[in-house]
């Protein structure tokens, strides 16, 4: 297993559980990836980490920590170490760098790196002005820790507007309402030392037309404006660290993320498995396990001989789909969710307390009473990634159907899972 983040923890767990003899070769000193690294402990405590990976480490897996694959070991090594597969998920560690004048200047630093200072080497103050570019969930977190290390202003500079950022939408609320400034409709494109302080010319932006993720493109316009700040986060995007040339067979789409079976994990190299953000590009800590896990059942189908072995679901048939009865809700008491307690804003910012307290027993019951199969949208996203209508596009977190663009055939009553599309009569709004 090369990477102990969820992926390659996710692959190591099932392979235990099969029998197998595990070794995770991890370029840091310690095992959870950006579950550790890049989460930061207001929304993830360590305790609760930690006991997650205890649980591992007691099925008997073995850590290597320290080791970089590409530098301190490669695939002939770990052949001449007999081992019989290996697991690639090095996830994206890596900050994309500005790509404009001045992105060398010290006080502009990758907001991943600058992350992990704050979780692992423990970063204690920042100057009193802090920037960071980008609209993720690292973008939204760095900002987040830089109120909680002392930073007296902190401002998101976002090219789109804050409909389009990709963070979680609760976290984008809970940093507004500590005090981080959103400036929407920018992008830098000049860094500059000012004496004492980083000059920053950005470009403003207007929303074009939308893109393939229904997104509206950001445009440049003719205006720009110089800003100051002390520190300057970047949080655009991620990269590997993994030299292409470890991997020689294994292909690359062209954003240089690893192509691989995601049923099984197998890439052209038949010794070699892969999954994880390196697949897919930044998703999330569940996305990352399930890729280890599929791995874990594919790597056993070849090592077994033994393709029954691979448990995951085959995608089904249109005919079987449309034979398949539903389920409709007749009558559904409609009950509110749970709400859970969560630190006051102004009291969140003292401190990298968890900001989200969780449910009490009583809530927590309440909350399982409740009817999860409503016949809504669980936005399972089956009709934007795999049906692929035209007409289908995400507005605000919402599935729509553009009126335009639907002929009325009337197959995404049938694909939907949840049965939370229903036909309509023509005119009906
Ligand atoms: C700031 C931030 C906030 C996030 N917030 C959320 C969230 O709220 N919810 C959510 O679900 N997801 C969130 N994510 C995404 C989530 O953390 C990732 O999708 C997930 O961790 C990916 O898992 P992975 O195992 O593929 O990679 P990683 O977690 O990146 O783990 C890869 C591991 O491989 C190691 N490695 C890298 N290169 C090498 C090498 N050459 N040799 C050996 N080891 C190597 C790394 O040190 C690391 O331990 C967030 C990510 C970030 C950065």
């Amino acid at each position: 297993m090369i990477g102990a983040g969820p992926a390659g923890l996710g692959c190591a767990f099932d392979l235990r559980l099969r029998g197998y003899r595990v070794t995770i070769f991890e370029a840091e000193r310690r095992a959870g990836g950006m579950a550790f690294f890049g989460i930061p402990r207001h929304r993830l405590p360590r305790e609760a980490l930690l006991k997650d990976l205890d649980v591992i480490a007691d099925l008997g897996v073995e850590f290597r920590f320290g080791v970089r694959f590409g530098r301190d070991i490669s695939l002939a090594d770990l052949k001449k170490q007999n081992f019989s597969a290996v697991f690639v998920s090095p996830g994206l560690a890596g900050s994309l760098r500005l790509g404009v004048a001045g992105d060398d200047l010290p006080g502009v630093v990758g907001a991943l790196e600058w992350l992990h200072q704050v979780n692992v080497e423990g970063l204690a103050t920042v100057p009193p002005r802090v920037m960071v570019v980008g609209g993720g969930n690292a973008a939204v977190d760095a900002a987040r820790c830089a109120l909680r290390l002392g930073a007296r202003e902190v401002s998101l500079l976002y090219r789109r507007t804050r409909r389009e950022m990709p963070a979680i939408k609760e976290e984008v609320a809970a940093a507004l309402a500590e005090g981080v400034r959103l400036v929407e409709l920018v992008t830098p494109e000049q860094i500059t030392r000012a004496p004492g302080a980083l000059s920053i010319v950005c470009r403003h932006m207007r929303l074009g037309e939308p893109d393939v993720d229904g997104r509206r493109k950001p445009e440049p316009t003719d205006e720009t404006h110089a800003m100051e700040c002390d520190l300057l986060l970047v949080a655009i995007g991620q990269q590997s660290s993994v030299p292409d040339d470890a991997l020689p067979n294994v292909p690359r789409d062209r954003w240089g993320r690893l192509v691989v079976n995601r049923a099984t994990g197998a890439t052209g190299d038949p010794f070699v498995f892969a999954g994880g953000d390196a697949v897919t590009g930044p998703a999330t800590v569940v996305e990352a396990l399930q890729s280890g896990k599929c791995a874990a059942y594919g790597i056993d189908a070849a090592l077994s001989g033994d393709p029954r072995r691979v448990m995951v679901e085959a995608p089904r048939d249109r005919e079987a789909l449309l034979a398949e009865p539903r389920y409709r809700p007749v009558a559904v008491e409609v009950q509110q969710r749970q709400q859970q307690e969560s630190l006051d804003a102004a009291e969140a910012v003292r401190s990298f307390d968890e900001v989200e307290r969780g449910l009490d027993a009583e809530q927590a019951a309440a909350e399982a009473r409740r009817c999860l199969a409503c016949g809504l949208c669980a936005t399972c996203d089956n009709c934007l990634q795999n049906f692929g209508c035209p007409a289908f596009f995400r507005v605000d977190g919402k599935v729509q159907i553009d009126p335009l663009l639907c002929d009325g055939c009337g197959l995404c009553v049938q694909v939907c899972p949840n049965g939370a599309i229903v036909p309509v009569s023509e005119g009906a709004s």
